[in-house]
């Protein structure tokens, strides 16, 4: 008997878990009306393992026939079978139970998001994987609580007459959602938690550099009960399967997650059937610290604000506002931080940085560094893609930008942050607004109603005051400006899931 050669991941990875294993050597197909199936064209593409730039796995390539087909299923799954006539109260256990499995999962999802994304698995354990979970146990409460109002109308023109008049929140329909690959699972909940809750039928087209944690979610989506064509998973490009989604007719509504410019191809290729249009997109967070803030929590939050991820999140704070008093001693202590952060694969314990998700970021990423270089910033610590293999970079901390320079105006997405000094406080809002985006922004200062009187004057969807990066599945998170349209999780991300309907009986 001759042993099966062991996976070059096998390798690399010692102690891999086998079900992580079996699950990477598995056939990735679609998740098409409950079936797992190979795209209409038998294509399939590679995803790579970002700490090496070897292949990781083969995932199907679904294209705009495929998008038909997870379609159809969505809208017959909408319109007959059990899901239309569910009882709220089902709806919300099957999302529980959803939790639940992703939960009893949670060591194995965040092992594939590590190898697929590249975060370090510590953090997927940490981070996204349960965040996720409390997400679907957040959305699966309120599917018994979406509610209409009563309201008493007077009708001018019709003197004497008596109504009875109410409003319902109906599912908007079939969504196409539209995912990036910063945070592949839990960006997969924010979508679907609430429009499962809400009684949607979702097509979900993942990121093509990272969709496997995704798939492995379907499989949980099915082990849960979901009936057939409630979920369909769709692995593919964005040009291809991604257009054909936001464009197609039979589709209501459209969620997208991902850069600026393509939120505006998507607005565009929804425009053709008017579905509804839900945007996060990108931004260049301002992070404020006051000379009268607790330093020593402010540097290290500062650091983690913008290498959190690795960089890579749409609310990294990138532009660092520090008063000139203290501008030294916080570039210093956050150069500091920067030098101590370990750079390594995803898989290996004492990572506290992993790759950037691709080659094509780590050229994006580099060539912004080069631009600073290039206009005359100073990286004080990093400024330069770590030597060997995989798509490393190291954290970067640039000083003397211009505010119209690309490194202070743009979305970099990767471990770089622009420190400007000021001088006094009346100068943040106007050069912190001062940006196409709006997405979020953070404070630091012991002075609580100069915090608040700044919070009020950002320009942002979130600000965070003497903290970052806080999220919950109760607090809504969105966009100002062009970093989005609508919001996601909270109460507010209901509306963006329900039609509303105002009903009108004369008694
Ligand atoms: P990034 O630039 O960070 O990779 P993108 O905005 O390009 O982010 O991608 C986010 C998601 O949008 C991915 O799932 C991608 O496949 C998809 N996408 C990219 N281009 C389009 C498009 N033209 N239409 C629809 N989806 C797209």
């Amino acid at each position: 008997m001759t042993a099966t050669p062991k996976a070059w991941f096998e390798e690399t990875y010692p102690d891999l878990p086998l079900e992580v294993v079996s699950f990477l050597q598995s056939r990735h197909r679609v998740l098409i009306g409950g079936q797992w199936v190979d795209s209409v064209t038998q294509k399939k593409f590679p995803t790579f393992d970002p700490a090496t730039g070897k292949v990781l796995a083969e995932v199907a390539e679904a294209s705009a026939e495929d998008v038909d087909e997870a379609v159809k299923a969505a809208r017959s799954a909408l319109e007959k079978g059990p899901w239309p006539t569910m009882t709220p109260s089902e709806r919300g256990r099957l999302i529980w139970k959803l939790a639940d499995l992703v939960e009893a999962h949670a060591d194995e999802l965040a092992v594939i998001e590590s190898l697929d994304n590249g975060k370090p698995r510590s953090v997927a354990r940490a981070v996204d994987v349960p965040l996720a979970v409390d997400l679907f146990r957040y959305m699966a409460g309120w599917a018994t609580k979406i509610e209409g109002n009563t309201i008493p109308i007077s009708v001018p023109y019709t003197p004497g007459a008596e109504y009875l008049a109410y409003t319902v929140r109906e599912p908007v329909g079939v969504c196409g959602q539209i995912i990036p690959w910063n945070f592949p699972l839990l960006m997969a909940a924010w979508k679907l938690g609430p429009a499962l809750a809400c009684g949607c039928t979702v097509v979900l087209k993942v990121a093509e550099q990272t969709p496997l944690s995704a798939l492995r979610l379907g499989q949980l989506i099915i082990e849960a009960g979901f009936p057939p064509g409630v979920v369909n998973i769709l692995t593919g490009f964005g040009e291809t399967a991604g257009a054909a989604l936001a464009s197609h007719p039979d589709v209501d509504k459209v969620a997208f997650t991902g850069s600026t410019e393509v939120g505006r191809q998507i607005v565009r290729a929804a425009a053709g059937n008017l579905k509804k249009v839900t945007l996060e997109l990108g931004g260049k967070s301002p992070n404020v610290v006051f000379a009268d803030a607790q330093l020593e929590e402010a540097i290290p939050a500062a650091a983690s604000a913008v290498f959190f991820n690795h960089g890579q999140c749409c609310c990294a704070g990138t532009r660092l506002y520090v008063e000139r008093k203290v501008f030294d001693r916080v570039v210093e202590g956050v150069a500091e931080e920067a030098r101590k952060i370990r750079l390594g694969p995803g898989w290996d314990p004492q990572t506290q940085m992993g790759p950037l998700v691709s080659e094509e970021q780590l050229e994006r990423v580099c060539r912004y560094i080069e631009e600073g270089k290039e206009g005359g910033a100073r990286p004080v610590v990093g400024g330069k893609k770590k030597e060997g293999q995989g798509y490393f970079v190291e954290p970067t901390v640039f000083v003397n930008a211009q505010p119209q320079m690309s490194i202070v105006q743009e979305e970099i997405f990767g471990p770089v942050v622009v420190a400007i000094p000021f001088e006094d406080p009346s100068e943040i809002p106007p050069a912190a607004n001062q940006t196409i985006y709006g997405l979020a922004a953070g404070i630091w200062t012991r002075d609580i109603s100069k915090a608040h009187r700044l919070a009020r004057e950002l320009k942002a969807g979130t600000v965070w005051i003497n903290c970052y990066n806080i999220f919950d599945a109760a607090l809504p998170f969105g966009g100002y400006k062009q970093s989005g349209w609508g919001r996601e999780m909270g109460h507010a991300v209901l509306e963006e899931y329900t039609e509303l309907k105002s009903v009108c009986i004369r008694l």
